[in-house]
């Protein structure tokens, strides 16, 4: 079968693909020349060649920050001039609307609908609100004896290593760039190997804005190459790190193992979506968790993966669930009308298949989806898929599939329904869905999670912050919180 060709298959053959590092303002393949081959999610066509970074690329990078970090070039600008630039910078990306938005559904295979209406705007949004910021900020003044005046002041870290995965690439870079720029820091980001096209464009937008040269640095490569290298520098203050909790972990040994960085794990997760009998409107909770889990082929973090249902209405709700998700039909993300996506890669389509292989042998019932689609395109697609008369041990409902797959699991209590929804290593977010005021209070305030929804699942904004308990990280991304990952806290006495 071949895919019509719409307005942006005409525009993608046409568009320019440019996978060089950015170092100190400047467009430069890997030292060594090596390059890797970038093939789209989509239909597996060849991208382009993107640079390889290896130590050597990643020194050059935060040598470059270092120096844009020690002579002051952004630092000391006054605040004002990095808020006008910051926000400049956020109108270019805006202006580069299309563009961007195309490289990231070649690159990452999300439909182009949402490339341009939730990923370009919410990554030029973070930036400008960041800007706002630069110059509204203020320091603290402690209430000390009148012998003596203690000031607070926040100074930038230094380098920030930014390490970022493919799900959201614009706008998990975003959330690094937005804060530590802000705050007058140097950065080195390292896109995934999976998805570098739109990082390795904002850079280049960020120099036309006026960011000096080696402010912001993008060094594409793999984890274990340039990701390694970046984390175990030793110009490196701080790793804001957003990804599995598997690498986190390496994160974490990397910052012992060389000068104690800082190091701020936004990792994975998966989350409970708990409905109880009192809850009148099940069709919408039903509605709300499928957009939100099939949103970006439930490739995200926050995915509501984990559904606890109580029994008394579980396979009401377990069928208007099955019915809601094939509305997610995968289709051609280049088309403007499609919702789901394609997979980022072949491993990634492996890894949710043999979920829904272990889901089936471990006696899951599979309601809806289970199925490779499109495999005549040569991309990586999967229905959307519910299974319902899943048990808490199970590997699908334990463990982040990152995927278009979630599961049901009845419960009879209210404790029982809190036990379970924090049975869980992670606890990125939740959500409650009940009528009662008291009960939704109660259980919200019980549940072990960075951020939990009542009523709702899919409210969001750069002004609260984001992130999570246990396994699910140590920051906060968003928010004025933020901040906190990249600056330090200075004391200083004045005798009076
Ligand atoms: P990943 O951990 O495999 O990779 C993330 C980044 O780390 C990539 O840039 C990768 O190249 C790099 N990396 C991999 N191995 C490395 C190593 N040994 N040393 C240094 N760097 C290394 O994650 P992924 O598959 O890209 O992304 C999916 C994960 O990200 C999921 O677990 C998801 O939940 C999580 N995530 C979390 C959030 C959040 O805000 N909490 C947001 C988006 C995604």
């Amino acid at each position: 079968m071949s895919t019509p060709s719409t307005a942006w298959h005409e525009r993608a053959a046409g568009l320019r693909l440019d996978g060089r590092a950015v170092i100190n303002g400047q467009r430069v393949a890997a030292v060594d020349g090596q390059t890797f081959a970038k093939h789209s999610p989509i239909d597996s066509r060849f991208l382009t060649q993107v640079a390889r970074g290896q130590a050597a690329d990643v020194d050059a990078a935060v040598m470059a920050a270092r120096a844009a970090f020690d002579d002051r070039r952004w630092a000391g600008k006054a605040p004002a001039v990095r808020k006008k630039i910051l926000q400049r910078f956020a109108d270019k990306i805006l202006a580069a609307k299309e563009e961007l938005a195309l490289l990231e559904t070649l690159d990452m295979g999300k439909p182009i609908q949402y490339s341009l209406s939730v990923d370009v705007p919410a990554a030029a949004r973070c930036i400008a609100w960041y800007a706002e910021a630069v110059d509204k900020v203020y320091d603290e003044i402690a209430p000390t004896p009148d012998t003596a005046l203690a000031l607070i002041t926040r100074e930038p870290m230094g380098v920030i290593g930014a390490i970022v995965p493919w799900n959201y690439p614009m706008i998990m870079a975003a959330w690094k760039l937005g804060p530590a720029l802000a705050a007058g820091n140097s950065v080195v980001l390292k896109p995934s190997e999976k998805s570098p096209l739109t990082a390795c464009r904002l850079a280049e937008l960020a120099v036309e804005a006026g960011i000096p040269p080696g402010v912001f640095n993008v060094v594409p490569g793999f984890g274990h190459e340039a990701g390694e290298a970046l984390a175990l520098h030793l110009q490196v203050d701080a790793i804001g790190f957003t990804g599995s909790t598997r690498v986190g972990r390496r994160m974490l040994d990397y910052a012992g193992r060389s000068n104690l960085k800082r190091v701020y794990n936004e990792l994975g997760g998966k989350s409970a979506f708990v409905v109880f009998e009192d809850y009148a409107d099940l069709p919408r909770a039903a509605r709300t968790l499928a957009g939100s889990m099939f949103f970006n082929q439930g490739e995200s973090c926050n995915a509501p993966s984990r559904v606890l249902v109580q029994a008394s209405v579980a396979e009401e709700f377990t069928a208007l669930l099955a019915a809601e998700a094939p509305k997610y039909a995968p289709g051609d993300p280049l088309h403007p009308a499609t919702e789901l996506g394609a997979l980022v890669d072949e491993t990634q389509l492996r890894t949710v298949m043999g979920y829904i292989e272990s889901g089936l042998s471990e006696g899951a019932r599979c309601l809806t989806g289970g199925r490779q689609a499109r495999t005549e395109t040569g991309g990586f697609y999967v229905e959307p898929t519910v299974f319902a008369a899943a048990t808490p041990q199970m590997r699908i409902t334990r463990e982040e599939i990152f995927g278009p797959v979630t599961a049901v699991i009845a419960f009879e209590t209210e404790a029982q329904a809190i036990a379970l929804a924090n049975d869980s290593s992670y606890g990125l977010q939740a959500s409650v869905w009940s009528d009662q005021l008291n009960r939704a209070h109660r259980v919200a305030r019980a549940l072990r999670a960075g951020t939990v929804h009542v009523n709702q699942y899919d409210e969001d904004d750069i002004t609260v912050p984001f992130g999570g308990y246990k396994q699910s990280g140590n920051g906060r991304d968003k928010s004025l919180h933020a901040f906190d990952k990249y600056t330090e806290l200075k004391t200083t006495w004045i005798r009076l």
